[in-house]
């Protein structure tokens, strides 16, 4: 049996996989079994930070590697420490707990807002999410995802969750001042639900009504995180200031990791034994983040930005292509064409790109060459004018 057969035998089924296998690759240039190789717009879902076996990281992973694996949260370890220290002197934060995964660290902050609230006795448990967001598949995670189709079939889920439109401040406030929640919790690009920044006015107006009525502020910034947006987290584009932030996929650069950062209003909510992990804090994981965070500094995020700009001005003005959404290298692409479609015949002329519901979805490697960058350009608007 090859790959593929093995796969369908053996895989539980709830992936509908693209045909093709990758054996390799180098940078943002993936190897098909097939012989062929790819530019990869999608960075395994915004994972792969600096694409493949990039050098720096390889070194830093294998270095740790060949220190130690893995020791329990009981002991001490550098790496988790020194990469804690980074986040909060990054972002002004003042406490990291290090898990395996964004739907972990969403829990975690789900957790911590629910005892925030306990601690003080007020009584206030509800969390308000947005309605098309995403924020994982356990079953928390799932009820505070605001999209019905990832409910059914998985009910009763955790209760405690209430929804809100998306960019209606208005709405959002006479729900919460019903209902007095313990947190709001938001994406800023939603990026599974369609690749949609929430507007500024939106945002700061969130902010603004949490820091009035002690509602806490929670960025998921699973997706948004570590660069991808143009700055080092995607709230930093409105100038606001969450109370608990989540992040993962490019975290670690292509490693398992989750992170829930608190602020220091809720940097003393979480005690000894209130929460844990196995796994969280692996040492190889952190000393492969500790090498993707370090290079993410401003001349990084500048060309991130430049990147964006000249992606969206190719594509936006293209034929057969409707509008360009998004922020930074997290670009959603409304095409006339049905999007799966532009999928298959981008693979096919060599360029991986994603969908989002009705978009096209690109999540390039930060530091993908200029000249990848523009090949990958010119086959989806040559793909998108047919
Ligand atoms: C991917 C994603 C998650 C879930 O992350 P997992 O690592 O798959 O659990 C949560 N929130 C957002 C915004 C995501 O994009």
């Amino acid at each position: 049996m090859n790959t593929f057969e093995k796969d369908s035998s053996y895989i539980c089924g709830t992936y509908a996989r693209f045909p093709v296998e990758i054996t390799g690759g180098c940078g943002c240039v993936l190897y098909g079994s097939d012989g062929k190789e790819y530019v990869d717009m999608g960075s395994g879902i915004a994972v792969n930070t600096f694409g493949q076996c990039d050098s720096e990281w390889v070194s830093a992973v294998t270095d740790q590697l060949a220190k130690f694996q893995h020791t329990s949260n009981l002991f001490y370890s550098g790496p988790c420490a020194e990469l804690a220290a980074e986040i909060c002197g990054r972002t002004g934060m003042k406490k990291v707990f290090f898990s395996n995964s964004g739907a972990e660290a969403n829990e975690c902050a789900i957790k911590t807002a629910r005892k925030y609230h306990e601690d003080k006795n007020d009584g206030r448990s509800v969390i308000i999410t947005l309605k098309n967001s995403f924020h994982g598949r356990t079953v928390t995670t799932l009820a505070a995802t605001g999209q019905d189709a990832f409910h059914k079939n998985f009910l009763p889920l955790t209760e405690g969750f209430a929804y809100a439109e998306a960019n209606d401040l208005e709405g959002l406030i006479a729900l919460a001042d019903s209902i007095s929640p313990a947190a709001v919790m938001m994406e800023i690009v939603q990026g599974e639900g369609g690749v949609n920044a929430l507007s500024e006015e939106f945002v700061k107006g969130v902010a603004d009504y949490c820091e009035r009525t002690d509602t806490l502020l929670i960025c998921d910034e699973v997706q948004t995180g570590n660069g991808r947006t143009g700055k080092l987290y995607g709230y930093m584009n409105y100038s606001v200031v969450p109370d608990i932030f989540t992040t993962a996929k490019g975290l670690a650069g292509g490693l398992p990791i989750g992170a829930t950062v608190f602020s220091e209003k809720t940097s003393g909510v979480l005690t000894p034994g209130t929460h844990g992990s196995t796994f969280g804090g692996n040492p190889v994981c952190c000393a492969g983040a500790l090498s993707i965070i370090r290079r993410i500094d401003d001349a990084l995020l500048s060309s991130v930005r430049e990147k964006s700009e000249y992606i969206v001005s190719e594509l936006s003005s293209a034929s057969g292509i409707r509008s360009v959404s998004g922020l930074g290298l997290m670009l959603g692409v409304e095409t006339e064409k049905p999007a799966a479609e532009v999928l298959a015949a981008c693979r096919e002329r060599g360029v991986l790109v994603l969908t989002a519901k009705t978009k096209v979805r690109l999540l390039p490697p930060l530091n993908i060459p200029w000249d990848k960058l523009k090949f990958a350009v010119e086959v989806i608007k040559s793909v998108c004018a047919e």
